[in-house]
């Protein structure tokens, strides 16, 4: 059970004590609100400032410039202003009530109220509905302290109307119990299943968001194992997962399950700190396999092309939860070459850095890395026969790091040559074949046919001419 404070941990900064000061000498109410609290109380590392005030939007921008804060207009239709203090950030959001969300992005009406217990009662859950000032203390109209200390998350009031509003609390209600480490209180669970299908509505961008939360957790393979029924929803491509028997000697579980102990083998292997694309590219490594499955004449199930299928099922994913593009190709990178046996040898390693380099230019031997986590959580959701690959991957990491160490060669620019080399060799001026020549060059060093050494490279050119034809495609008459 999480230790919970009866105060804070630790006083409000400085910065958002100004803010609170600048408003109540201006003659308004002013409270620190959500987060910061529920995180104060269980004395884990200080959350962002948020405020939430009396004072209509426009006299909170007007007192707190006066009183020399930058500030800027970030959503006032909901009432709120961000102040910059001493460089960070501080929300400020007038005391409202608000009705429901039809277009499922933002709520139709927002009401400005003067009663912060109205305020409080709109937010989604107990832990997230108390408000603290420094003079007047804690205010905890819903059992927040307590559920806190009980690890519990519950929705404010009835959770089924609460989730009817607004879809998209059942998911923030799985994103907070992962990263609290909390259960889902039971009336709040019921409701949560009864509403997720209503997810489906909810604009994808907002999904991502909370999802990406959910990942980032380092908790996903709670929530695939609890709340699957809300997780497939906001992420549809999980649902063909729960029950697919993988008809395998090397599989002891269904693909829910292996996934499931795939997203915390990677926290495992990553020391707790797995990038977000590797967290994700855990998550979704398999999704490919329900389409790619076939059973032989002997029972034995195959997925051919699971790879690149769920390569393409990961990317479309990804943007379509609206994420960063370098994480879904990161990611996109990482599940496609997740099943891809590695020899621990000096060519073995460049054949892979150069594949990562072409997926994502510049980032090869970090995704190698991360690659080698990816391979190790697969292993050890497998059988026991099989968790032993995720020791001997230890010896691929060793040729890696040491190739690494030597300044190996597997981009263009690693060669001992370049493109003016390449044209007076060849006797040819600029154009799509010099480029040609030296991707042909790093193929063959990569393959260990020649050495990266300037004067054999050379040689090797003018003995090995390569085909251009494909560059030159014959016009048809
Ligand atoms: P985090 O550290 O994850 O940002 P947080 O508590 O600050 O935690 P936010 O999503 O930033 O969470 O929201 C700030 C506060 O606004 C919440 O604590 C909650 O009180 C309220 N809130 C946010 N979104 C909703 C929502 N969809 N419905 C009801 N209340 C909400
Ligand atoms: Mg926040």
């Amino acid at each position: 059970m999480p230790v919970v404070r009866d105060v804070p941990a630790y006083p409000v900064p400085g910065y958002g004590l100004r803010v609170l000061g600048a408003l109540e000498d201006a003659g308004f109410e002013a409270w620190v609100v959500g987060g910061w609290v529920r995180d104060a109380l269980l004395d884990v590392p200080m959350h962002d400032v948020d405020v939430t005030t009396s004072a209509p939007w426009q006299e909170t921008e007007h007192i707190l410039a006066a009183a020399g804060m930058e500030v800027h207009e970030t959503g006032t239709a909901h009432g709120t202003v961000t102040a910059v203090v001493e460089g960070l950030p501080v929300e400020v959001t007038t005391y409202r009530v608000e009705s429901a969300y039809s277009d499922r992005r933002h709520p139709d009406e927002v009401r400005f109220v003067h009663d912060v217990r109205e305020d409080l009662a709109r937010r989604d859950f107990t832990v997230n509905a108390m408000a603290y000032h420094p003079e007047r203390g804690l205010l905890d109209l819903f059992g927040g302290r307590e559920d806190l200390a009980c690890g519990v998350v519950r929705a404010v009031g009835d959770p089924y109307r609460r989730f009817d509003e607004d879809a998209l609390r059942v998911l923030r209600a799985v994103r907070f119990a992962c990263r609290l480490g909390f259960d889902v209180e039971p009336r709040t669970q019921a409701a949560l299943v009864a509403c997720a299908p209503e997810l489906e509505g909810i604009a994808r961008e907002r999904v991502g968001q909370e999802m990406d939360g959910v990942v980032s957790s380092g908790r996903v393979s709670w929530a695939l194992r609890h709340e699957f029924d809300v997780v497939a929803r906001a992420v549809p491509a999980l649902m063909p997962m729960r029950g697919l028997n993988q008809h395998s000697s090397y599989h002891a579980y269904d693909l829910l399950e292996h996934t499931a102990r795939v997203c915390a083998g990677v926290e495992a292997f990553a020391g707790g700190v797995p990038t977000q694309a590797l967290r994700w590219a855990a998550l979704l490594h398999d999704a490919g396999k329900p389409m790619c499955v076939s059973i032989d004449e002997n029972g034995h199930g195959h997925f051919r092309g699971h790879q690149r299928v769920g390569a393409d099922i990961c990317r479309d994913v990804l943007l379509g939860l609206a994420l960063p593009h370098e994480v879904a190709n990161r990611a996109t990178a990482l599940v496609r070459y997740h099943d891809r046996h590695l020899s621990a040898t000096s060519a073995g390693v460049r054949r892979l850095l150069r594949r990562l380099d072409r997926a994502c230019p510049g980032e090869a031997p970090s995704l190698a890395f991360q690659l080698l986590d990816l391979q190790r959580g697969d292993a050890l959701g497998k059988t026991r026969a099989c968790a032993q690959r995720a020791v001997e991957l230890d010896t691929f990491e060793a040729a890696l790091a040491a190739e690494l160490a030597r300044g190996m060669t597997f981009r263009v620019r690693d060669l001992a040559v370049g493109g003016g080399d390449v044209m007076r060799a060849l006797g040819i001026g600029p154009g799509p074949e010099v480029g040609h020549a030296l991707t042909t060059l790093l193929d063959d060093v990569v393959h260990d046919r020649v050495e990266n050494d300037r004067d054999a490279l050379l040689a090797w050119l003018v003995a090995h001419p390569c085909d251009t034809s494909a560059l030159h495609p014959s016009n048809p008459a």
